[in-house]
Order: C-alpha cells, then sequence, then structure tokens
C-alpha cells in the first residue's frame, strides 16, 4: 500500500526524523488557514497524489506569501497532474500539503529497498538529490552508494556513517545524518515498508538535516498489524475496479490490454496471460477467483470484467478442482443477466462437474464460444476481438 507523503512525514517524525512542520489542506481556505498557522515568510504548496515527479509537473510552488499561497492552492486543488509516474491520464490533486520552506543548501537521496538478490534490505543513497534516482543509475551509477543491512543486527551506526562520508555530507552533519538514517531504517523495519525513499534529503542553512519528500510503501500483507497504517489508505488514489474485487476477496489486478480473464487459481490465470500474449493478444486484467468462490463471488467478479470499457472480449479458463464447473457457469449466466452481455466470451471449462457446468452456460441461451483447451480458447477470444 502506498500513502501520500504528508502522511509519510507523519510516520516519520515518530522515528525521530526531522520535517519541515506542515499542515494538510482539502480546500484553498483550508490552504490559505494552514499557511496563517505556520507562520513564515515563505511556504511550499505541494501536491499530494501517490506519484513522484510533482515538482516538475506543476505540484510544488514555492509562496512568498499569503496571497501567493491562495493562488498556487486555486491552481494546484482539482488540478489532473501528469507526471513520469502517474500514466498519461494523470491524477487529480484531491490534497495538499502546506508546508514551511526550507533554506536548502544541498540535495541528497536516501532510500532503503527490499533487495530480492541478497534478500536483505539496502540503504540506498546518493550525492545527486532531486533528480530521478533511475537516471543517476543510469549514467552514473558509481553516484550510487549501498550498504547490505543484516537483519539480525539492524543498520549499524558505522555502515550509516560510511554512506554519510561517500556522498560527502560536511562533516559537522554526520552525526546528524547518522540518526537520520538509523531512524529512518527503524521506521522502515517496524513498520514493514517494501520502500521507504527520502528524494530529496536536505541540508539546510541553519544546519540541519530533513526530509523534504517522504514515499514510503508497506507489505500489504503486514498490514493486519498496522491499523495506523491502514488508516492512511486514500481510495481516491486506488483502481475502482479493484476496490469492488477486494470487498469480494477477488484476486484482481487492471491491466491496460482489452481481453478479460475469468481464471481460477494464480498460477493458471498467470499462464492464461501468458497465452493470450503469445497469440498476440493482450490481457485486459488478471483475475484469480480462488477455490471455494460462490456462484455470487463469480457473478461480482464477471460484473467487474464487463465493467471495464476497455474490454473487448472475455477468455473464461477454468479448471474445476476444488471450483466446481457449474458454479462458475451459474455465475457467468448470473452477471450476464443482470448486466447484458455484447462483447464475445470464450469458455474454456474442465473438471469437475464439466458436463454440467456446459450444459448449464448450453441452456443459458447467451452466445458463448466453446473451446476445448487453452491455446484453443485462447485462438478463439484474440480472433474474436480482431
Ligand atoms: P517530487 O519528488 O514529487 O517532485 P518533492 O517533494 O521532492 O516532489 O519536491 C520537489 C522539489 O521541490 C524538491 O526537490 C525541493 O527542491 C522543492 N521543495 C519541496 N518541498 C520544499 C520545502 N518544504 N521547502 C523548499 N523547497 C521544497
Ligand atoms: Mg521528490
Amino acid at each position: 500500500m502506498n500513502i501520500h507523503e504528508y502522511q509519510g512525514k507523519e510516520v516519520l517524525k515518530q522515528y525521530g526524523v526531522s520535517v519541515p512542520n506542515g499542515r494538510v489542506a482539502y480546500t484553498v481556505e483550508e490552504a490559505v488557514e494552514a499557511a496563517k498557522e505556520l507562520g513564515t515568510d515563505v511556504v511550499v504548496v505541494k501536491a499530494q497524489i501517490h506519484a513522484g515527479g510533482r515538482g516538475k509537473a506543476g505540484g510544488v510552488k514555492v509562496a512568498k506569501n499569503l496571497d501567493e499561497a491562495r493562488t498556487y492552492a486555486e491552481e494546484i486543488l482539482g488540478k489532473t497532474l501528469i507526471t513520469h509516474q502517474t500514466g498519461p491520464e494523470g491524477k487529480e490533486v484531491k490534497r495538499l500539503l502546506i508546508e514551511e520552506g526550507c533554506d536548502i543548501k544541498k540535495e541528497y537521496y536516501v532510500g532503503l529497498v527490499l533487495d530480492r538478490d541478497t534478500s536483505r534490505v539496502v540503504l540506498m543513497a546518493s550525492e545527486e538529490g532531486g533528480t530521478e534516482i533511475e537516471e543517476v543509475a543510469e549514467k552514473t551509477p558509481e553516484k550510487i552508494f549501498k550498504e547490505v543491512i543484516d537483519p539480525v543486527v539492524g543498520l549499524s551506526a558505522f555502515q550509516a556513517r560510511r554512506i554519510a562520508f561517500n556522498i560527502n555530507i560536511p562533516k559537522e552533519l554526520i552525526n546528524k545524518s547518522v540518526k537520520f538514517m538509523l531512524g529512518l531504517y527503524t521506521a522502515f523495519v517496524e513498520k514493514d515498508c517494501s520502500i521507504a525513499e527520502i528524494n530529496p534529503l536536505v541540508i539546510t542553512g541553519d544546519g540541519n538535516v530533513m526530509a523534504l519528500d517522504a514515499k514510503l510503501n508497506f507489505d500489504d500483507n503486514a498490514l493486519f498489524r498496522h491499523k495506523d497504517i491502514l488508516e492512511y489508505r486514500d481510495l481516491d488514489e486506488e483502481d475502482p475496479k479493484e476496490i469492488e474485487a477486494s470487498k469480494y476477496d477477488l484476486s484482481y489486478i487492471s491491466l491496460t490490454g482489452n481481453i478479460g480473464c475469468m481464471v481460477n487459481g494464480a498460477g493458471l490465470a498467470m499462464s492464461t496471460m501468458d497465452i493470450i500474449k503469445h497469440y498476440s493478444g493482450d490481457p485486459a486484467n488478471f483475475l484469480d477467483v480462488g477455490g471455494g468462490a460462490t456462484a455470487e463471488k463469480v457473478t461480482e467478479a464477471f460484473k467487474i470484467i464487463l465493467s471495464d470499457k476497455n474490454v473487448k472480449g472475455i477468455f473464461v479458463n477454468i479448471f474445476g478442482g476444488i471450483m466446481k464447473c457449474d458454479v462458475i457457469a451459474e455465475g457467468v449466466v448470473e452477471a450476464a443477466k443482470q448486466l447484458g452481455l455484447d462483447v464475445p466470451v470464450v469458455v474454456r471449462l474442465e473438471g469437475t462437474n464439466v458436463e454440467l457446468g456446459k450444459q448449464i452456460l448450453k441452456d443459458s441461451g447467451l452466445n458463448l464460444t466453446p473451446a476445448e483447451s487453452m491455446a484453443d480458447g485462447a485462438q478463439k477470444i484474440v480472433s474474436l476481438v480482431g
């Protein structure tokens, strides 16, 4: 799960990581009020969306007085920001962070990620802060320093110090930087983060070390033990189809293609997407209805697929083990009755109660194309979608 910058900063503060004072605002009036309360000469108006690159896209503005703060709040709230992380459709700004202006002396990059090669958390840092780290990694990889962290010992002060020296933090601020990194690491571990990225970390004119941006991602499987983090969930930032699917406990992920897939079992769902690709089609989603799905759950799953405007055809690929083919058939028929069916549907059923399932589909009078195998089904749906 992803959270907003201002929420990430609230979390970091609990771990002694310095952040500028700031307030969230949902309206222009709240934004002006927040700027007044902060009481500093300069405030920064920052769009809060679950994507980086806001600065370049006009989502971060420095205001020198209250009038400017109002003007920028008006400009940014409600605007659809398009950054390199939002995709071409962009994201509408519904919240702002009004933050104290910071006297930046230099910007750095510091991040913690889980490295799958070493199965360890890795601390990464660079002197090239503010810019995209992917760009630094590509053009000047020698400017990124890494420390692999032993999970038993945790991040050692000497590792943090070595990183601080490597990225040329001024001597007098090394200790503050070490404290910063240790706090960041503790937050990462205690809150079950999968990413904690501070870009930029800044050193300030008055000798502070601060997180000016904060991107925290959390491991969904650990959220049950972090009620405080779950409260940060912002449904506006999520795909409505995925939210609907999670209500019914379906594993559903939206993709960009036009062939809707209804499959049981994650492995079969993956190979179904592969085979569609193999025959030059493009899946619109990953969907695993699970083993013990009821007809109701299948109905909801099918409705979610049908509600996707990009879907030009559907491939139902079921291998009935625990799942019974007749249950799937009932769900498909029910959903088609409720929503109507104006796209081609190819159905491949195999396994428990397959004959019964096929009979239900046949009796429904729906225009369904049967398939004999996975490959047959994939070819049929790709050619029907055209
Ligand atoms: P993004 O990464 O989405 O572009 P950031 O929060 O990193 O957004 O902000 C972009 C840039 O704006 C920063 O690199 C920094 O130079 C400037 N900035 C952000 N917050 C402040 C602040 N509170 N005071 C002064 N400058 C800021
Ligand atoms: Mg940033």
